[in-house]
């Protein structure tokens, strides 16, 4: 019988506790002794990166990336050292490993690196001695040899693009829900739970705010073809696997509902409408590697117009610096921004080929008074901006319009 390698990924609420690490550490142990070879990451302590980052908030209102990284990176290193302690004590060989002694190479983006290259000779060493690797998540190191981190859950990237590496036969998510639902059960108790996804559809949840999953997990786990699943550490059989487009039978037209809290906008009012003002006022961000999502140019009116785009919160303090000083250069006449929004989604390969979805979701909002401020779609998705306050209640509604209601008997299964 061949030994296949299973990766285990334990996320905050899974190892918050002494306790809590001493069951994972249970079910660890349980998985190598029924044969298997496993090896395990994990993500830092209940909410421990948010403590680490609001010490340093108390210093600093503008930490160097780092400086940052080389704070919160701590977290999964407390972590993955108990968890080996906690392996040894119950009598099985365990080494904590960090990103820099694996080594995970990555860019040099601090505070969202991308993985450039995930040595496997040392953990396959380990592998062979038959010692439980704990491999700290979330951590990388870039070329020059400092403490980088993957972005906010980037564990879960760190656990696929280990099995990806050491060709595992499964990379298994450990979470507090028992799979991936048809919105986040925590705002939507009416979310229904999904047995199977294709990859193209979580990762279109997961980059619009399904934080369930790492978006950059999915797409590693598309690309090098990882079979995924998303369980619960708290027990139970439900689990969601993460497949190939083909091996889903049931499709429904809306898969899931998302909502987005780290979004931000800023806003260029009466910018003189010229032939290359939209890249003059891009281009320093993404020489500054942020993400601008949502862009609106209005009407030119007497040769002016107003350009409005959305970036995460995290970079608004950056990104407000610098269009400050486009907006000098291009003789706008003032400057926007407002953090007081968010986006909700609806995300669905059946979106293409139905006419009409988008003017439900637009219903179904404006029959909450909700009103829209931004919208963009794509082939897989329709998301509107709104105001931060309607966030919660616009996914319930949402869910509703398009039957996705556990209540729901019109639908079939997802
Ligand atoms: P971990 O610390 O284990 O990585 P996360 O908090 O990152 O856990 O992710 C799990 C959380 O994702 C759930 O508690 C849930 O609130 C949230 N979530 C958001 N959207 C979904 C969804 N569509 N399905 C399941 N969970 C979701
Ligand atoms: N601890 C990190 C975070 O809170 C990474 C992770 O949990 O995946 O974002
Ligand atoms: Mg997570």
């Amino acid at each position: 019988m061949t030994v296949s390698l299973i990766i285990q990924k334990y996320g905050g609420s899974s190892v918050a506790s002494t306790d809590h690490i001493r069951r994972v550490a249970m079910k660890v142990a349980s998985t190598k002794i029924q044969g298997n070879k496993v090896a395990v990451v994990v993500s830092a302590m209940g909410r421990q990166t948010d403590q680490l980052l609001n010490l340093a908030a108390e210093i600093s209102n503008n930490p160097s990336g780092r400086e940052q990284d080389a704070l919160v990176a701590t977290g999964e290193q407390v972590c993955a050292a108990l968890l080996a302690i906690t392996l040894e004590s119950l009598g099985h060989k365990a080494m904590s490993l960090m990103g820099l002694q694996l080594p995970l190479i990555t860019d040099n983006v601090h505070t969202k690196a991308r993985i450039i290259e995930m040595q496997t000779e040392r953990i396959e060493h380990i592998l062979s001695e038959d010692i439980i690797p704990v491999v700290a998540g979330f951590q990388g190191v870039t070329e020059s040899g400092c403490i980088s981190t993957l972005g906010r859950g980037g564990s879960d990237t760190t656990a696929v693009a280990l099995a990806a590496s050491l060709n595992a036969g499964c990379c298994e998510i450990y979470t507090d829900v028992n799979g991936v639902y048809t919105a986040d059960p925590n705002i939507c108790p009416k979310a229904r739970h999904i047995k199977i996804i294709s990859y193209q559809e979580m990762l279109e949840l997961a980059g619009l705010g399904a934080k369930v999953l790492h978006s950059r997990s999915v797409e590693l786990a598309q690309k090098y073809q990882v079979p995924l699943v998303v369980k619960s550490s708290f027990g139970g059989d439900k689990n969601t696997w993460i497949v190939n487009e083909e091996e889903v039978m049931e499709n429904s037209i809306i898969k899931g509902v998302t909502l987005e809290k780290d979004v931000s906008k800023i806003s260029l009012i009466r910018v003189p409408d010229r032939p290359g003002i939209a890249h003059k006022i891009l281009s320093p961000l993404a020489d500054a590697a942020i993400n601008v999502d949502m862009i609106i140019q209005n009407a030119s009116i007497d040769g002016y117009t107003d350009f409005t785009f959305t970036i995460p919160t995290t970079d608004l303090d950056k990104a407000k610096t610098l269009i400050d000083e486009v907006a000098r250069e291009i003789d706008a006449q003032k400057m926007l921004a407002a953090n007081n929004i968010v986006k909700v989604s609806a995300v669905g390969i059946g979106i293409k080929t139905n006419p009409g979805v988008a003017s439900r979701m637009f219903h179904s909002l404006s029959a909450e008074n909700i009103n829209i401020e931004m919208i963009s779609t794509s082939e897989y998705r329709i998301s509107c901006v709104i105001e931060e306050k309607y966030g919660e209640l616009a996914v319930r509604a949402v869910h509703k319009a398009f039957g996705l209601d556990k209540d729901n008997k019109e639908k079939a299964e997802t």
